[in-house]
């Protein structure tokens, strides 16, 4: 164990302090791998009993490990051993298959299709070593992701012990993750039958897994053979580098060391820190704490690789630690996270004192396969992608080629091959004679009469929907079995014993004169979440179709098109540019199975108006490819005007609006979806029969027939208010930014989020947390009030 102080070291003495322990002689090895692969490859199963039999001790006369093995692994372990292992899977398996890939299809060009699919590996093979310990945890980082990528073939090689049997736990462990075959072969010989196939061992296409420096040599030797198999990435000896300020806690940081120095002699562990200090105190620590330790024979060398380097700031430990590129890397730092976008070359990273690596390697469910010996600087560690791979397919239309064929013949030109260009032009002239350039191309959608309904679930087109009590209301009602008397004797309860009128023709009308809009173009809703709702159910078949967002937003449009078992698709509103929407990037993440595509404007919750021209762009390009719906909640506080004027001119554009918020009609539950008259067709077919309550019904009505005048008083008002909120947040000191708003609310961005909720809450008010939006770290929304509402939050924030 070294103390360095890194500055006063010269250049050539600070490579060394970074140099990793020398590799073994990799020449030697390599040959003396190759000798083995040569001899598996000759004479197969029976080289590999030999070989098992001189390098591991182990008489073996069965490699494939049989089912009265496994249920003697089974018994062998404790109870406890076995919930560890299935709590490690899950852990893993939840990680990993969060990692599924979306298939990606972008319409490159008019009429040219350009897809992404992602298919298994066809036969994986799986190494785990079990030289100096056994890694049953190794299992689990192979077998889960295996599994769920669903590669047809999964097998897997591990070393026998001397008395012929393979590790309990490590059999256990693979069972359970769902490896049928398992062989008792370990070592460059393992490798080798993996990459070619014996009699019983069955060639693999892709070998994964950590090994000695035989292993490692054998698998760059037949990762270099087209015959042989490909390699999972660069592995060698393990290593971690912690980078420690005066608040990390020097028992941690000996732990963690020691925790990596018993993996082998060459173990290399390194802390960085800016504290003196911490780097005496981690040496006293570390001295006492080995004491106990059972892997003395390891920990006596690889101690001596521990280096202790101390560094003026934490900027220079952090551009140390992307020079070494470490396999772990912890930061036991004040606020680590905040130091996270430093990190440029690592495998995997820890934040915090309570993040031991030990978590990682077992259970916390990241991949512990990662890239060392500094090739973090260009390798990731094991995901989900490596048992898979990814395709591309591409299909154009007659129209397609004649739109980009040109292009291509164009570049072979320049390219001098003209045997590329014919392919081109021998279509073209083809296309010339038998086919115009538009056929096989649907017309324009929006041109088209059924664009709605070609969107729609065919199902819900075809449905044939519920028939309600006819709506007569001077006759006597006998059809509707409902009850003939009132609920009770108040008389303000009068016609609640009968069902409303389904779609109320005077409220209809008098929201159509509101928005003006024709009346076939309204269907009032139960508040607009009923419309996100109708929506998702008209549009989107579970499993095939998704919608897009724009985020941070608000969180109806995923829940309901989950809900659905629709796929939701992100894409970010810029935050450098206000929250603005980019019109381009939305457009590349559409695709045809894309049916909804929200924009909320003014956008919940960051209070901003989207662009016009922007919307305008998406409204033009997915005209008749997808219902573009513009969330207009809190238009009569936006400085931009309603794009209800837009429904004449897009054939799928809708328009939600609310009277909850500006006609201060939340608790009555009153929204419109405003659309072409197709979809509100069909949109009627599936609301539920009387969706609007009565009292609701009569609530707006009132409210509609109520004085203009005074709403409008009653709307500037708030914007006075918002301004007034506004200014006086943007001078407290535990706001950093009062965000411009569009809305009757203000998002905030604060430091210490939980201080000013806290700090509200003891004054009696409630502030919206949006901490759970990942791009909203230290937001708050606050709801415009009455200025003693207002008031009443800044004197709690204890604003003069
Ligand atoms: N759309 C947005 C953007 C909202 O913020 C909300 C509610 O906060 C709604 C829709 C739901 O409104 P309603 O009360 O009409 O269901």
């Amino acid at each position: 164990m070294h103390i360095l102080d890194w500055t006063s070291l010269s250049p050539a003495e600070q490579r060394t302090a970074l140099a990793r322990p020398a590799q073994r002689d990799a020449p030697g090895t390599a040959r003396e791998a190759q000798v083995i692969i040569d001899d598996v490859r000759r004479r197969g199963d029976a080289a590999l009993l030999e070989l098992t039999q001189r390098f591991d001790d182990a008489t073996v006369t069965e490699l494939r490990v049989t089912e009265a093995e496994f249920a003697a692994a089974t018994a062998a372990l404790t109870r406890s051993q076995h919930a560890a292992i299935e709590t490690a899977i899950a852990t893993v398996h939840a990680f990993h298959a969060a990692q599924a890939p979306r298939p990606v299809r972008v319409e490159t060009a008019p009429g040219v299709i350009c897809e992404r699919i992602s298919v298994p590996v066809r036969a994986v093979g799986l190494y785990v070593p079990a030289g100096s310990a056994p890694l049953p945890s190794t299992a689990i980082m192979l077998a889960v992701p295996a599994a769920i990528a669903a590669c047809p073939v999964r097998i897997l090689c591990t070393a026998p012990r001397r008395d012929g049997t393979a590790d309990p736990a490590v059999l256990v462990a693979a069972r359970l993750a769902g490896i049928e075959r398992v062989f008792k072969v370990g070592g460059a010989q393992a490798i080798a039958a993996m990459a070619y196939g014996t009699a019983s061992i069955p060639k693999c296409d892709k070998l994964f897994g950590p090994g000695n420096a035989w292993v490692t040599a054998a698998k760059l030797l037949v990762a270099h053979d087209p015959a042989g198999a490909a390699a999972d990435l660069p592995a060698g000896v393990s290593e971690v580098m912690i980078i420690g300020d005066e608040s990390a806690r020097a028992d941690f940081v000996a732990a963690d060391l020691l925790a990596q120095a018993e993996h082998s002699p060459e173990a290399h562990a390194l802390l960085v820190t800016t504290s003196a200090a911490l780097a005496h105190q981690v040496i006293d620590a570390v001295e006492r704490q080995i004491k106990p330790l059972s892997r003395h024979a390891i920990l006596g060398k690889s101690v001596g690789n521990i280096r202790l380097i101390i560094v003026e700031s934490l900027k220079i430990a952090f551009a140390l630690a992307n020079e070494y590129a470490p396999e772990h890397l912890l930061l036991q730092i004040g606020e680590p996270r905040r130091w996270l976008d430093q990190v440029s070359a690592a495998g995997a990273v820890f934040l915090g004192s309570w993040s031991p690596e030990s978590v990682g390697d077992y259970c916390s469910g990241p991949n512990h396969t990662l890239p060392t010996y500094g090739f973090a600087k260009a390798y990731s560690g094991l995901s989900l992608e490596d048992f898979q791979k990814r395709i591309t397919v591409q299909e154009l239309s007659p129209a397609g080629l004649h739109g980009l064929g040109p292009t291509a013949q164009v570049l072979a030109g320049l390219e001098g091959l003209d045997a590329h260009a014919a392919a081109v032009t021998i279509r073209l002239a083809a296309l010339g004679r038998d086919d115009p350039p538009n056929a096989g191309e649907p017309p324009s959608a929006s041109a088209s009469r059924n664009a709605v309904a070609a969107l729609a679930r065919p199902e819900i087109v075809s449905l044939k929907p519920y028939s309600h009590a006819a709506w007569q209301p001077t006759l006597t009602r006998l059809h509707a079995n409902e009850a003939p008397w009132r609920p009770t004797g108040d008389t303000t309860e009068a016609g609640l014993n009968r069902y409303p009128e389904p779609q109320p023709e005077t409220l209809v009308k008098r929201l159509a004169q509101l928005y003006a809009v024709p009346a076939a173009s309204v269907l009032v809703t139960h508040g607009s979440d009923e419309a996100i709702d109708l929506l998702s159910r008209v549009f989107l078949r579970a499993g095939r179709d998704a919608i897009l967002q724009c985020g941070p937003t608000f969180g109806m449009y995923q829940v309901a098109a989950r809900i659905q078992g629709a796929e939701v698709i992100e894409v970010p509103l810029d935050r450098a540019r206000s929250w603005s929407l980019d019109p381009d990037r939305l457009l590349a993440a559409w695709h045809p199975d894309v049916k909804l595509v929200y924009l909320c404007s003014p956008n919940n919750p960051t209070g901003n108006s989207l662009d016009a021209e922007a919307i305008a762009t998406v409204c033009r390009a997915l005209d008749g490819k997808a219902i573009v719906v513009i969330d207009e909640a809190y238009i009569e506080w936006s400085r931009a005007p309603s794009l209800t004027p837009w429904l004449t001119r897009y054939g799928t554009l809708a328009i939600l609006r609310t009277l909850s918020k500006a006609h201060a009609l939340a608790g009555a539950r009153v929204g419109a979806l405003l659309a072409h008259p197709d979809l509100i067709a069909l949109a009627r077919r599936i609301i539920p029969p009387y969706s609007l309550a009565q009292p609701t019904i009569e609530a707006a009505s009132r409210a509609l027939a109520a004085d203009e005048a005074w709403s409008a008083r009653m709307r500037r008002g708030l914007l006075d208010e918002r301004d007034y909120l506004e200014r006086r947040l943007a001078a407290s000191p535990l706001v950093d930014k009062v965000w411009p708003s569009d809305a009757n609310f203000l998002m905030i961005d604060c430091r210490d989020a939980a201080r000013f909720m806290r700090v509200s809450m003891a004054g009696g008010l409630i502030v919206r947390d949006l901490r759970g939006y990942a791009a909203l770290p230290g937001s708050l929304r606050i709801s415009v009030g009455t200025r003693a509402q207002n008031d009443a939050l800044l004197n709690a924030l204890e604003l003069p």
